[in-house]
């Protein structure tokens, strides 16, 4: 049996402890939390606060973190992997190399193991581009992302004074996906690649064409792209556009020979994206701690786990199977 503990509960927290009830050989300690544990309402699991973690050591094999990317994540992974086994989804694409040295030499000092920057992307889509990229080398790699709400452009949206609440999509432009597919050789824009879907709502008395024009003109999120904006009640945001679907397509097209043509595609159809993070995150938990049984002391992405460690099969039945 593998002892996990959920660090951190919002989405992501939420999903791990849904995710584990799926998988019969990981049992949950808890969840331990920055906020007064009585104020977190889990599904059933006992909750603590953050300062008895280290009470439990001898309990948990691995730390399941489930903080923020922005501040949560480049304090807690290095600091929780000098006591325990730990997996993240640490997704600021930039910055994954300084995260990575840090954590790696907390692991190594301390002799354990981290995984991180786990999820879909980074993550999945990450594994996908390697694979692809390795087998047509002289291919070209687009990802596609959507249609999912992201939380980046949600939260820019509900930034701007005079809007109350917002939900933004993105959308890929699946004629784009069709050419690519079909051989197309494309010279792609951001802006060719996909749109942008903002659902709004107003305080009152706000100016709703000025804000339309704060939207679109925005600089990094919205100005290089196409950008719908809607303006709807707080009650039509709540009822259709407050779930958290996302997904996305690595499409890799190549050729081999002079002019056979190639096509790798990856596509992740999500209905809930941290529902659908956190189970990837509890796969990459068990091959955590079987790196730590063979004291593969640091830290690995997922680049660097071989795919039977994620299964909870032994290597016979993998192999039969
Ligand atoms: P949340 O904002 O829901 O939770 C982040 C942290 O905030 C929690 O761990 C929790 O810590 C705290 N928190 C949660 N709810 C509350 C609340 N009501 N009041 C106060 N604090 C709260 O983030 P998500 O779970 O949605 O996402 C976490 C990260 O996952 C993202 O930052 C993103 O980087 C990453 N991610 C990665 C993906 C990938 O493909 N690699 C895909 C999707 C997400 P505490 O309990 O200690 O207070």
């Amino acid at each position: 049996m593998i002892n996990v503990a959920i660090v951190g509960y919002g989405n992501l927290g939420r999903g791990v402890e849904r995710s584990l009830k799926q998988n019969p050989d990981m049992e949950l300690v808890g969840v331990f939390t920055r906020r007064s544990p009585e104020t977190v309402a889990t599904e059933g699991a006992a909750a603590f606060h953050m300062d008895d973690l280290l009470s439990k050591k001898a309990d948990i094999d691995v730390c399941i973190l489930c903080g923020g990317s922005a501040t949560d994540l480049p304090v807690q992974t290095p600091e929780i992997t000098k006591n325990f086994n730990t997996i993240d989804s640490f997704d600021t694409h930039a910055k994954i190399p300084e995260h990575f040295a840090k954590v790696d030499q907390a692991a190594k000092a301390n002799q354990t193991v981290s995984i991180i920057s786990t999820g879909w992307d980074p993550g999945l889509f990450s594994l996908n581009r390697l694979y692809a990229q390795s087998i047509l080398p002289t291919g070209e790699t687009n990802t596609f992302w959507g249609k999912g709400v992201s939380q980046g452009h949600s939260d820019a949206l509900r930034r701007i004074a005079g809007v109350a609440d917002a939900t933004q999509y993105t959308i890929p432009n699946n004629e784009v996906i069709e050419n690519l597919k079909a051989g197309e050789k494309l010279e792609l824009t951001t802006r060719d690649k996909h749109f942008r879907e903002c659902f709004v709502v107003l305080e009152e008395g706000a100016d709703a064409e000025a804000i339309k024009e704060e939207i679109v003109t925005m600089p990094n999120y919205f100005s290089d792209y196409d950008t719908e904006v809607n303006f709807v009640s707080q009650e039509e945001l709540n009822r259709d556009h407050k779930a958290m679907p996302h997904g996305g397509t690595v499409l890799h097209t190549g050729t081999t020979g002079e002019i056979t043509n190639q096509v790798i595609e990856y596509t992740l159809q999500l209905e809930s994206n941290p529902e659908f993070t956190a189970s990837v995150l509890v796969a990459y938990a068990r091959a955590c701690v079987r790196l730590a049984k063979e004291e593969q002391f640091g830290a690995f992405t997922v680049l660097d786990i071989a795919p039977k460690y994620l299964s909870p099969l032994d290597d016979a039945t993998l192999r039969k199977e």
